[in-house]
């Protein structure tokens, strides 16, 4: 059966090899067994059924809890060449007796349903009358009061092995504790199934974290430097905790040029879908959202996840940063956090309404997440040992490795950070401790007779933000705590008696500035695309064949897909099939239209490689006011090609306009005007076609291409 397994892997999905245990999942499937997989997400678990259910005779039932999303998975199934299809509340009467039908000719082999359909009795019954050969539960850790997201839906699928007792399960999840496996085996009895845990790394993603001081800007210059640059426009997810600062940080966003959609519960149902549906299928999209956001999103090439907000657990954070880098390709896991967010957070656990040991787990996890913030040692050890997973060595991939923070003895100025709060009587937040220690004057300071304590002004040896790092790094090892019924004010917890007695000493990180620790981690994660034209003109291909389909681009392929394609040039339909994630089914469909694609780069690069070696030449005649017709005829090289040289020359600066083309004043405005008109301006894919008929044609295109680089240059 192996070899039918890796058949079906080749020819259907275009890939080569299986990844980590997805092999030995399948095998166990496909001889009836019961089977739990814990998978990393992008580790690549749909494959895990998809496969058995192409090499098992009858259908294969997936049961997944967003309807919203299921579409999108047929789709992208149907085109790898599978008989998919869906089963949801979005379906009309006669959509779904069309499918009835055809599950009972056994023409589909995979169907996707919500599980509060699943589990009507008229579902039931009628599934029984079809041949099924798996069940599939995906997302399965919602069948657990343990896990973070319980749904009652998936407590009925209880009824599953009592009402189908010969059609075995498979239950997938990324995030579940041991408690909440145990939870799984038992309501989907798994019991004398096999379980397949995988370590919770995803190596690809790099882990970030940094001290707030202004965090829209400090937001803005990460996405600016790293994701959002020329014509690399990536596709992310910013967090936020709160509705309010999701739709601000979106403005905020759109206002700074960025293609930024605010997403929260409490928009209008149809915007909420809409902006999840753009985000989905367009290729650069930000989604600035609460936490409602994400769950279940499979988008493969989310390319960083930003929190500006403290997430509250671990759980969490490893949740959300996961939706980055599905495709394995390089991405950024980036935040920053504060002394307020903790203050914030630890006010929020101490006024809910639950009970003390359900907030004492919270506090607990509160903790653990500071924990991951204030290490000065590999984040990715401290976050994978959490979930009770090794790393041997360090990550070589998060900050601290790529820029371990110095540590400092910190003994005397922690010992001040403690007075400052003893002799102020325990009433006073961080902002007022730290003006103290810095002996600045305040009306505040005055009124308290703050001015005249021992310990006024004798902390001028750290700046305002070293400070906060101090006071931060004290809570977070609950040498401090916060006073969350009152205003937030710091107070001083038992355990800091021996440190300030001076009977232990304490290192801390030495915080340096931000822009500094930006600047110095290594620049990009991201792995430079060989030739961003070409990367740029490939990925506009991809969106205009994903729009006439109405799907998302990466239904078409995937970034991983057409980067192999960069460094392949497939010309043949061997060559392309050869492409990882090709395969026939896609070469079929899309095959020829990008091996056309090449064959035209291919011309065009090697005419551009002529230029650049005469280039100095070219450059040279047409400063001696040789026409361009002329310097074709010379250089025997086509008009276009000669413009397209000039055109770069001008947007490097080495030539004006004036010296390119011979236009009058008049004939300048009209083709500015014509540009201005356009909305793709900026796009690499610049359709000059549609300026050129603007003008009636009266302008060669080469022209045009030169005040369009005249107009790119002098408008920035
Ligand atoms: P998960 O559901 O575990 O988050 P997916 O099943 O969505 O992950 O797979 C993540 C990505 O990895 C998809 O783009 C998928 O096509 C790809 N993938 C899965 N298995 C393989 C494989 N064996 N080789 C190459 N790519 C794979
Ligand atoms: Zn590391």
């Amino acid at each position: 059966m192996n070899t039918t397994a890796l058949d079906i892997l080749t020819s259907q999905f275009g890939y080569t090899e299986f990844r980590g245990q997805q092999e030995a999942i399948i095998q166990n499937v496909c001889e009836g067994q019961n089977t739990l997989v814990l998978m990393p997400t992008g580790g690549g678990k749909s494959l895990c059924y998809q496969i058995p259910a192409l090499l098992l005779e009858g259908c294969t039932i997936v049961v997944s809890p967003l309807i919203a999303l299921m579409e999108d998975q047929v789709i992208a199934l149907r085109q790898n060449g599978v008989n998919a299809a869906f089963l949801n509340s979005s379906l009309s009467h006669v959509e779904v007796q069309n499918i009835e039908s055809t599950l009972r000719a056994g023409q589909i082999d995979i169907l996707y349903i919500a599980p509060e359909r699943l589990i009507q009795p008229y579902t039931m019954q009628f599934l029984q009358q079809i041949k099924l050969n798996l069940f599939a539960i995906d997302e399965a850790h919602c069948v657990s009061q343990w896990g973070h997201d319980f749904r009652s839906d998936y407590l009925q699928l209880e009824q599953l092995a009592a009402f189908f007792p010969n059609v075995p399960r498979i239950a997938l999840t990324a995030t579940a504790d041991q408690h909440t496996r145990e939870d799984i085996i038992q309501r989907l009895s798994l019991s004398e199934g096999k379980q397949f845990i995988s370590g919770f790394d995803r190596p690809n993603i790099q882990y970030r974290i940094h001290q707030k001081d202004n965090a829209r800007h400090q937001l803005l210059r990460f996405i600016k430097h790293e994701h959002w640059q020329n014509t690399q426009h990536d596709c992310g997810v910013v967090y936020c905790l709160s509705r309010k600062r999701v739709e601000s940080t979106a403005q905020w966003l759109q206002s700074k040029g960025l293609n930024a959609l605010p997403y929260h519960a409490g928009l209008p149902m149809n915007l909420r879908s809409a902006h999840q549906q753009r985000f989905l299928r367009e290729d650069s999209v930000i989604m600035v959202a609460t936490v409602a956001f994400g769950m279940g999103i499979d988008k493969p090439d989310v390319r960083f996840v930003a929190h500006l907000d403290l997430p509250k657990s671990l759980e969490a954070y490893y949740q959300e940063t996961g939706r980055a880098g599905r495709d394995g390709q390089p991405s950024t896991a980036w935040m920053v956090y504060g002394v307020q967010d903790v203050i914030n957070l630890s006010k929020m656990l101490s006024s809910s309404q639950a009970s003390d040991e359900f907030k004492r787990i919270e506090r607990f996890k509160l903790d653990a997440m500071l924990g991951l913030c204030e290490v000065s040692s590999c984040r990715r050890q401290t976050l994978l040992q959490y979930f009770g997973d090794r790393l041997d060595q360090p990550c070589g991939n998060c900050d601290t490795c790529l820029n371990p923070p110095p540590t400092f003895e910190a003994t005397v100025v922690s010992q001040k950070a403690l007075s400052a709060i003893y002799r102020t009587d325990q009433r006073f937040g961080v902002n007022h401790l730290i003006s103290v220690l810095l002996g600045e004057n305040s009306e505040k300071i005055e009124q308290h007779l703050h001015h005249q304590l021992s310990v006024f002004g004798i902390g001028k040896e750290l700046t305002q933000s070293q400070w906060r790092s101090v006071y931060r790094q004290l809570i977070a090892r609950r040498l401090i705590n916060v006073d969350v019924s009152g205003y937030g004010a710091l107070q001083l917890d038992i355990s800091c008696r021996a440190l300030l007695r001076g009977d232990e000493s304490i290192s801390l990180r030495l915080e340096t500035e931000t822009l500094e620790n930006v600047k110095k981690t290594k620049r990009s994660n991201i792995k430079p695309v060989k030739d961003k034209a070409l990367w740029n003109e490939l990925r506009a291909l991809r969106k205009s064949i994903a729009d006439e389909l109405d799907v998302p681009a990466y239904v078409v392929f995937s970034d991983a897909t057409l980067m192999d394609m960069i460094d392949r040039h497939p010309l043949t339909e061997e060559q392309m099939l050869a492409v990882n994630g090709v395969g026939e089914n896609k070469l079929e469909r899309f095959g020829e239209q990008f091996i056309r694609f090449f064959e035209e780069a291919n011309t065009q690069s090697s005419e551009i490689d002529a230029v650049a070696i005469n280039q100095q030449e070219i450059l040279a005649l047409c400063l001696s006011n040789m026409s361009v017709k002329d310097i074709a005829v010379q250089r025997n090289l086509s008009e276009q090609v000669v413009y397209k040289f000039l055109a770069n020359s001008i947007s490097t600066g080495a030539l004006n306009l004036q010296q390119a083309v011979d236009l009058t004043e008049a004939e300048l405005g009209q083709i500015e005007d014509a540009l201005l008109m356009s909305d793709d301006l900026h796009e690499a894919r610049f359709n000059y076609a549609n300026v050129s008929t603007l003008l009636d044609g009266v302008f060669p295109t080469g022209v045009i291409r030169c005040v369009r680089e005249h107009v790119l240059k002098t408008a920035l």
